[in-house]
């Protein structure tokens, strides 16, 4: 049965993913009344809902995974080097279990609005199902990937078959035994599902508009051996992340690779080809600004795939172009390339002939060629980082809305509050290392931080925390200054809102790095949290 949401709250938090689920523990151990409220039916976020086949992390599992509690550590072992979806749903209920987490978790329950009252200094929330609560403080642990984004294509939602987005697959699984199943998106989500909707289909047609540069994950079983030496030094090992630019702890190469002898840099791309993961991104220190530079990585990836794929013009068709290396996410692939090897699988560029329409149980291009499907998968992508937040009615200060407030763009102070919303505190979204780092050292800092300053203004009487309109407008500046000079401003992405019709196009992302942004919010809180004004 549903649990219903307690009536005055110290804080709301919104979402049960990893991000809400340490922020309760962490405030419960703190003495503050607070509760989360979940619009799923259980936890976990992405993780619960991106059961798609082949649904995989690209970060190593021993990275990505809560560090505040070592017991947790310890009690917990990781099988894969990049874990699947079901580890990692194992594992975030394995944490809530040994925390008592269910108890403080509403289920089913969407908070539809969010209005500030200035004069009682406080949040008034409404749910879906009718629920009425005020706290003085809200953290949005409402996820940056959790709002799936469905491509503006005519007639989709009518597709005559079974329609399944990765991002919000049936949890009962969707029946692709033989049957003729189609894959639109090719980004990551896509290039993990296509091997494996593959094997399972009796024909496959991929719709590709966009090719995606794909390293080999090259997954393996983890050495227990290796596990337990990391668990015996996990603090240690979680602190070099913890001021890694990435929060990991790939090596970053401080050569340009326009110094280096062609031959010695093909060894080294071969090297990190065979190891498998992202580390090629890092490999030189040009690879992110230059595109001459990121060139030379790109023309290396395309060798490969005209190397393992037979069919040269799919081969071709597979090759990425009309962006550089390294402006898009680098896509983990495990068999992708080699699955276009494969009968019952079929490329249809639709940069060339676009979809126009579905129609009936078709996918309909310009050239009026039809292809006829039991299953189509939206592998599209997200309302990557705002979607979410402006899903719910913010109204903050003079009923002013947070559409409106950004209306060209994210703008923040740290990423973790904006000039007009008073103690509402955004995990890891716009204006931080977010999705642009391992997520979870990302949302172990947030969470440390929102709740050490809402600690702070506990102790010290303060009902109202306000970012201030200058530190605000730096911080966005500063924002914008650093992604300027990168290639990710020439990359069409999600990143920029590229995928969202009329979402303006900023990147929203702050790439100064994890352990410098980690540095400057500490100092934020020595100087007593300077950009805030506190009442
Ligand atoms: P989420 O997991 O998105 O949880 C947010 C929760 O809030 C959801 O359960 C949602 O239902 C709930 N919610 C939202 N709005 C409301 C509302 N109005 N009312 C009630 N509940 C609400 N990150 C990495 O670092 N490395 C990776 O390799 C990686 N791979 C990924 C692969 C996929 C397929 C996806 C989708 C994401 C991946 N991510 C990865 C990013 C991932 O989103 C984060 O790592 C992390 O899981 C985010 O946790 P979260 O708790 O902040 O958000």
């Amino acid at each position: 049965m549903r649990a219903t949401p307690p009536a005055e709250l110290d804080v709301l938090v919104v979402g049960a993913g990893f991000s809400g689920l340490y922020s309760l523990h962490r405030l419960r151990t703190l003495g503050r009344t607070v509760h989360v409220i979940e619009g799923d039916d259980d936890l976990g976020g992405v993780w619960y809902r991106n059961r798609y086949p082949g649904a995989r992390c690209d970060i190593e599992s021993v990275d990505y995974c809560y560090s505040f509690d070592d017991t947790i550590v310890q009690e917990w072992t990781w099988t894969e080097r990049y874990p699947a979806q079901p580890e990692i749903l194992r594992y975030i209920n394995f944490v809530a279990d040994r925390l008592d987490l269910r108890s403080g978790i509403t289920f089913d329950t969407r908070v539809t609005a969010l209005h500030w009252d200035d004069e009682a200094a406080l949040w008034r929330v409404t749910t879906d199902q009718g629920d009425r609560l005020v706290a003085r403080h809200v953290v949005m642990a409402s996820g940056q990937l959790s709002t799936p984004q469905l491509p503006a294509i005519e007639g989709i939602a009518d597709f005559a078959g079974t329609l399944a987005h990765t991002g919000d697959w049936p949890r009962e699984g969707v029946e692709l035994t033989g049957r003729r199943v189609g894959v639109i998106g090719t980004g990551s989500s896509g290039v993990q599902a296509v091997p494996q909707l593959a094997k399972q289909a009796g024909h496959l047609t991929v719709f590709q508009r966009t090719a995606h540069y794909a390293i080999p994950a090259r997954n393996r079983e983890l050495d227990p051996a290796y596990v337990a030496d990391l668990k015996a030094r996990f603090q240690e090992y979680r602190d070099i992340a913890r001021h890694h630019p990435g929060g990991t702890h790939r090596h970053i190469g401080t050569e340009s690779a326009l110094d280096v002898d062609p031959a010695a840099l093909e060894e080294t791309f071969h090297g990190l080809w065979e190891r498998g993961g992202p580390d090629i991104l890092a490999a030189y220190r040009d690879f992110r600004t230059d595109e001459k530079a990121a060139e030379k990585a790109g023309d290396f990836v395309k060798q490969r795939i005209r190397e393992i794929v037979e069919d040269p013009a799919t081969a071709e068709k597979l090759c990425p172009r009309g962006y550089p290396f390294g402006s898009k996410r680098l896509v983990l692939e495990i068999d992708y390339y080699t699955t276009f090897n494969r009968d019952n699988v079929e490329l249809v560029d639709v940069a060339d002939d676009p979809i126009t329409r579905v129609e009936g149980n078709a996918v309909v291009l310009a050239s009026g060629a039809r292809h006829e499907l039991d299953v189509l998968v939206t592998a599209t992508g997200f309302d990557a980082l705002t979607g979410p937040l402006f899903a719910i009615d913010v109204r903050g200060v003079g009923g002013r809305t947070l559409p409106e407030a950004w209306a060209d763009g994210p703008r923040t102070f740290l990423g973790i509050g904006t000039h007009g919303f008073p103690n509402l505190y955004v995990v890891a979204g716009a204006g931080s290392p977010s999705v642009l780092s391992n997520m979870l050292i990302s949302i172990e800092q947030h969470v440390e931080w929102i709740t050490d300053f809402i600690e702070y203004q506990y102790k010290n009487g303060i009902t109202r925390a306000e970012v201030d309109t200058e530190a605000q407008d730096r911080w966005t500046q500063e924002v914008y200054d650093v992604a300027e000079p990168t290639l990710f401003m020439k990359g069409n992405s999600w990143y920029v809102g590229a995928n969202v019709p009329g979402k303006p196009r900023v990147f929203m992302l702050y790439l100064g790095g994890v352990g410098h942004y980690r540095d400057v919010c500490d100092q934020v809180a020595a100087d007593d949290y300077a950009g805030f004004t506190l009442n």
